[in-house]
């Protein structure tokens, strides 16, 4: 009945069942979605949305999977995934216009290629355009917030909408799609012309700034905590002495404090175990409490 439904909006090869999460988040973690769907139109979105709204189905959308942990348990319902199905990007004078599913990076190199600058704080950022509004993910002093002029959603109704920047609340990694319940569909961003060689050259320098500091060759979803205010995750991790500490496959990144990484064999529950004890010991010795950046989705045991 559920197949038959999402099989008539987006067709039968873009509904698969018991899609293993682990191959679709960078953290290579996760069981199961019941269902998981590949839309490749706004309008088959909006009727996803609808159709689980009116039955009570729960869904969630996920764009490249770089900055969630999935419990072992896997999801009941359906899973909405936005990526190369819905990857379009478009340029109208120094406007990029970029559907949720296309690459950040490849937005980026695209702001590269047609001379635009404002974007390559993005080159290295792995995830989706949708999920960088709704992160308003940033790096090395820029972030979407910046750049974003108007984005295309649809609503927990399954109507369109159409938002303003300021209507965004665009805020340190945060936004206000993490709390509408919307989908973003697509992003209109602002840049300005510039001197293409000095795009590269401050892409190029980002990239290995990331790849001297950053544990890029393990699986991770980025930080693992947010920057607390007045400190650094990573700073407050590594004075509690937990650089490198492990919890079945989940460890601290011996290059970085604040990534949490898959060193093969890690269940999510080990991830989730991992973040909990590094809050539990920085809690204990600075008083401050580390908030995930990453969205933890599903069930996990709180075993501490
Ligand atoms: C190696 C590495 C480095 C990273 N470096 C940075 C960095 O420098 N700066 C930074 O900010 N982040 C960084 N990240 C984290 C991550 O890449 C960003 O948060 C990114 O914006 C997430 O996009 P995504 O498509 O992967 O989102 P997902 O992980 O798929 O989803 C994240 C959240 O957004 C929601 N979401 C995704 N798409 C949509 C949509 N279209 N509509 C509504 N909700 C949606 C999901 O439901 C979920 O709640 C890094 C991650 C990795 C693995």
């Amino acid at each position: 009945m559920i197949k038959e439904g999402l099989e008539k909006i987006v067709g039968a090869e873009a509904v698969l069942r018991q899609q293993p999460l682990s191959q679709y988040t960078s953290l290579k973690v996760g069981g199961a979605a019941e269902y998981l769907v590949k839309p490749k139109a706004y309008h088959e979105v909006a009727e996803i949305i609808a159709f689980c709204s009116a039955r009570d189905i729960p869904w969630r959308v996920l764009g490249r999977g770089t900055n969630v942990l999935v419990s072992d348990q896997g999801l009941e319902g359906v899973v909405i995934s936005l990526t190369d199905n819905l990857a379009k990007i478009t340029v109208a004078g120094a406007k990029i216009i970029a559907q949720a599913g296309a690459s950040l990076p490849r937005a980026s190199s695209v702001a590269l290629v047609n001379k635009l600058t404002g974007l390559e704080f993005a080159a290295g950022i792995p995830g989706s355009v949708g999920g960088a509004v709704v992160m308003n993910a940033g790096a090395y002093g820029g972030e979407m917030k910046d750049v974003l002029r108007r984005v295309q959603a649809v609503n927990s109704q399954g109507e369109l909408v159409t938002f303003a920047a300021q209507e965004m609340e665009l805020a340190y990694r945060s936004s206000v799609f993490q709390h509408n319940g919307h989908v973003v569909l697509e992003a209109e961003l602002e840049l300005v012309p510039g001197d293409p060689l000095a795009i590269q050259e401050k892409m190029d320098d980002f990239n290995r700034r990331r790849r001297e500091k950053q544990p890029l060759e393990a699986a991770s979803a980025g930080s693992t905590f947010k920057r607390p205010e007045g400190h650094y995750a990573g700073q407050l991790i590594e004075s509690c002495n937990l650089r490198g500490t492990a919890l079945g496959g989940a460890a601290v990144s011996e290059k970085h404090c604040g990534f949490i990484i898959n060193t093969g064999q890690a269940t999510a529950q080990d991830i989730y175990d991992l973040i909990r004890k590094v809050q539990a010991e920085v809690e204990k010795r600075h008083n401050v409490r580390l908030e995930p950046e990453v969205k933890i989705w599903g069930e996990f045991r709180d075993t501490r």
